[in-house]
C-alpha cells in the first residue's frame, strides 16, 4: 500500500498544531499530563480546551454543520485524533463524546435527543460517561444484570456499574440497562448524573486516582423519552457504536514519543551505542509502530469509502496492542529506572497501558472475531 497525505490534510495537520500550541498551557507536560485523565484538573481543562477546538471548528469538523461541524472527511478527524493523542490527548474524557456518543445519536436518537445533546458535545462542554461493565458482566456484556423497569412514562433503574471512566465529573451517562427477560433484552439510557438515586465511589488502580469508579443506581427515575432506539435494541446500537470506538485511538503515535524518551535517556546513561541489542529491539518496535500505523490507516480509508467495518479494525487494534506490549517490556528491561516515578512521562505511559488490552474489547475477543468472521470457526 502507498501512502501520502493530500496537501489539504497536511494543512489541515498545521492548522491542529498551531490550535494546539496556542491552547495548551506552557506547562501542560509538566503539571497536567502526569495526572490522571480522569483527574478533576484534566476534566475542568479539557472544558475549556474543547470549547477552544470547538470556536475553532476543530472539535467535530466531520460533523454535520447542524450539529455543530463542518461534515469534512473522515480523514480530517483522524489527523485531529493523531495529533491529540500525540500531544496527550488534551480532549481527555471528551474524546467518547466526539467519537462514538455523538455519532451514536445522529444515526439512533430522536429527534429530541439530537436538539439536546449534540450541540452540547459539539462545544465541548460537556462530559460524559460510559455505563456498560458490571462486576460480572465485561466481555459477556450480556450477562448484565442492572435493570430498568418501565412504570408509565418512566423508567426506575436499580444496579451497579464498574470501571466506569469520568463518572465522578461526568454530566451524562451512556447507560446499559435490562428492560426483559431475555440475555439480550437490553436499552439505553441517556442519564443525567445528577439524578437522585445515582451514588459514585472511586477505587484505586495503576492510573492515578480518580479514574476508575463504581456507580450505584437505586431507584433512578428516568423518562422513556431518554431511551435510545427501541426498548431491547441496544446490541445494534453497541455494536455500531464501539466499531467507531475501535480505530479511533492512534497508539503509535503515544509509543513512538514513549520510545524517543527510553532512547534518549539510554544515551544519556552512554549505554545506546554500546547495546546491539536495545537499538535491535528498538528498531523493531518502530517498525512495529509503523505497521500499526499502516494497518489503521488502512481501516479509516475503508471507512471513508463507505465499506462496512471488516476484520482489519479488529487486527489493526492487535497490531497495535501487540506494540505497546512490546513497548512496556523495552522499558521495564532497559530502563527500568524510569518506572515507579523515575520518569514521570514514562512510569505514566507503562501504568496507563497496562490495561491497554482490556479495556474497549480485549485482545482474545479481537482474535475470536477475526477467527469467526474470516475462518468460519466457532465462538471460543
Ligand atoms: C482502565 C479501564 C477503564 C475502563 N473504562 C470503562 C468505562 O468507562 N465504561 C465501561 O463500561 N467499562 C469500562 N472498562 C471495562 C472494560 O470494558 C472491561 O474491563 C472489559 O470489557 C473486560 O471485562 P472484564 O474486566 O470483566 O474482564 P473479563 O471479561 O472477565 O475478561 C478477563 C480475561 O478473560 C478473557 N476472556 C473473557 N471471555 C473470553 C472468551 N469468550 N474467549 C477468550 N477469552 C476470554 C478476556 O479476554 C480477558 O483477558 C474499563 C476497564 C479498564 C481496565
Amino acid at each position: 500500500m502507498e501512502f501520502a497525505w493530500a496537501p489539504e490534510q497536511e494543512r489541515y495537520r498545521e492548522r491542529v498544531k498551531a490550535a494546539l500550541d496556542e491552547l495548551l498551557p506552557d506547562d501542560w507536560d509538566e503539571k497536567y499530563v502526569p495526572e490522571s485523565y480522569a483527574s478533576d484538573l484534566q476534566v475542568a481543562f479539557s472544558r475549556e480546551f474543547c470549547a477552544g477546538l470547538a470556536e475553532r471548528g476543530l472539535l467535530t469538523p466531520h460533523w454535520p454543520v447542524e450539529y455543530g461541524g463542518n461534515n469534512s472527511a473522515d480523514w480530517d478527524h483522524f489527523v485531529l485524533g493523531e495529533e491529540m493523542k500525540g500531544a496527550g490527548e488534551p480532549r481527555g474524557p471528551q474524546y467518547m463524546n466526539v467519537n462514538w456518543i455523538g455519532p451514536t445519536l445522529m444515526r439512533y436518537g430522536t429527534a429530541e435527543q439530537k436538539d439536546q445533546h449534540l450541540k452540547g458535545i459539539s462545544s465541548g462542554k460537556v462530559i460524559w460517561c460510559q455505563g456498560f461493565s458490571e462486576p460480572n458482566a465485561g466481555t459477556d456484556l450480556a450477562a448484565l444484570k442492572t435493570r430498568a423497569e418501565r412504570q408509565g412514562d418512566e423508567y426506575v433503574v436499580n444496579g451497579s456499574k464498574i470501571w466506569t471512566s469520568y463518572a465522578r465529573t461526568a454530566d451524562w451517562c451512556f447507560l446499559l440497562a435490562r428492560t426483559g427477560s431475555g440475555r439480550k433484552d437490553v436499552s439505553i439510557f441517556l442519564v443525567p448524573m445528577d439524578t437522585p438515586g445515582i451514588s459514585v465511589t472511586s477505587f484505586p488502580g495503576l492510573i492515578k486516582p480518580g479514574h476508575l469508579n463504581e456507580v450505584f443506581f437505586t431507584d433512578v427515575h428516568v423518562p422513556a423519552a431518554n431511551r435510545v432506539g427501541a426498548e431491547g435494541q441496544a446490541w445494534e446500537i453497541v455494536t455500531h457504536a464501539l466499531a467507531f470506538e475501535r480505530v479511533g485511538v492512534a497508539r503509535y503515535h503515544t509509543g513512538l514519543d514513549a520510545l524517543d524518551l527510553a532512547v534518549a535517556q539510554l544515551k544519556r546513561e552512554g549505554r545506546w551505542d554500546d547495546d546491539p541489542i536495545a537499538r535491535s529491539r528498538a528498531g523493531m518496535l518502530v517498525a512495529k509502530f509503523e505497521a500499526a500505523r499502516m494497518l489503521t490507516y488502512l481501516v479509516v480509508d475503508q471507512r471513508v469509502k463507505g465499506m462496512p467495518p471488516g476484520t482489519d479494525a479488529n487486527l489493526a487494534r492487535v497490531v497495535a496492542l501487540d506494540a505497546v506490549s512490546d513497548m512496556m517490556n523495552f522499558i521495564a528491561e532497559f530502563v527500568p529506572d524510569c518506572l515507579a516515578g523515575g520518569d514521570v512521562l514514562l512510569d505514566d505511559y507503562y501504568r496507563i497501558n497496562v490495561p491497554a488490552g482490556i479495556t474497549g474489547g480485549t485482545n482474545e475477543i479481537q482474535l475470536d472475531l477475526v477467527a469467526q468472521r474470516e475462518f468460519g470457526l466457532p465462538r471460543g
